[in-house]
């Protein structure tokens, strides 16, 4: 199977009002340029240099969004170019982006991470912290960044009612921010939650952006 055959699998388990993010880390140029070919546009990067080289040397219309764990020290890095940052998981973390948005002239939208696995070593806001800090609306003075809706990673588990719990409990909370802090701001419309093994049962939970690598690419050489 090609990349673009994988790509074209996956498009077709994707219902139209749900999204691809193509995550493309740990893969070479001509990966994504073969999956770009097939017309996709919006791609996944994991490591601040590696999407930092991609972004230089790949077409300039390619969507970049950031999903992996963001370091303060790097976002200067690609602040200038990344459409989307997937895992905002403190209150600081969105003013430093904030602050680097500004200095662009841009606007970043942003995704606030919510730890809903049964695992340590996951980051993100609990859901009681996380409705906090939207209920404060201290995000409202941030002007250079969007808060456009959350993502959650469901634990390594083979327990698919499990997984199908915590993408619920996320769907829930999401649901419950929309028609409350962002009553009237449209938005704040995603849903960023399901990878290659766990894409379909978020989909069935009311994810909006799937992040699917290895179905796409293959495994990863670390
Ligand atoms: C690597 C990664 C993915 C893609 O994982 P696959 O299992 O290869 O689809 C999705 N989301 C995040 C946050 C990742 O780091």
């Amino acid at each position: 199977m090609t990349i673009k055959d994988n790509l074209q699998t996956v498009l077709q388990n994707i219902p139209s009002h749900v999204r691809l993010v193509a995550v493309s880390k740990f893969h070479p140029n001509e990966a994504v340029l073969e999956a770009y070919e097939s017309s996709q546009r919006v791609f996944g990067e994991s490591r601040v240099q590696e999407l930092s080289a991609k972004y230089d040397q790949l077409p300039k219309d390619i969507e970049w969004h950031f999903i992996g764990h963001l370091q303060t020290n790097k976002i200067k890095y690609i602040s200038p170019f990344v459409t989307m940052i997937h895992a905002v998981d403190s209150e600081r973390l969105l003013i430093e982006i904030n602050q680097f948005a500004k200095k662009s002239t841009r606007t970043i939208s942003c995704l606030l991470q919510i730890h809903i696995a049964k695992e340590e070593t996951k980051f993100g806001f609990s859901i009681e912290e996380c409705r906090q800090f939207l209920e404060s609306k201290r995000w409202e003075n941030l002007e250079n960044v969007q808060i456009a809706g959350l993502m959650g990673m469901a634990t390594y588990t083979e327990n698919s009612a499990q997984i199908r719990g915590e993408f619920h409990s996320l769907n829930q909370f999401f649901q419950e921010m929309k028609s409350s802090v962002f009553q009237e701001k449209n938005y704040f419309c995603e849903l960023s939650m399901g990878m290659s093994d766990d894409y379909k049962i978020a989909i069935d939970e009311g994810s909006t952006l799937v992040r699917i690598g290895s179905t796409i690419f293959g495994s990863r050489n670390y």
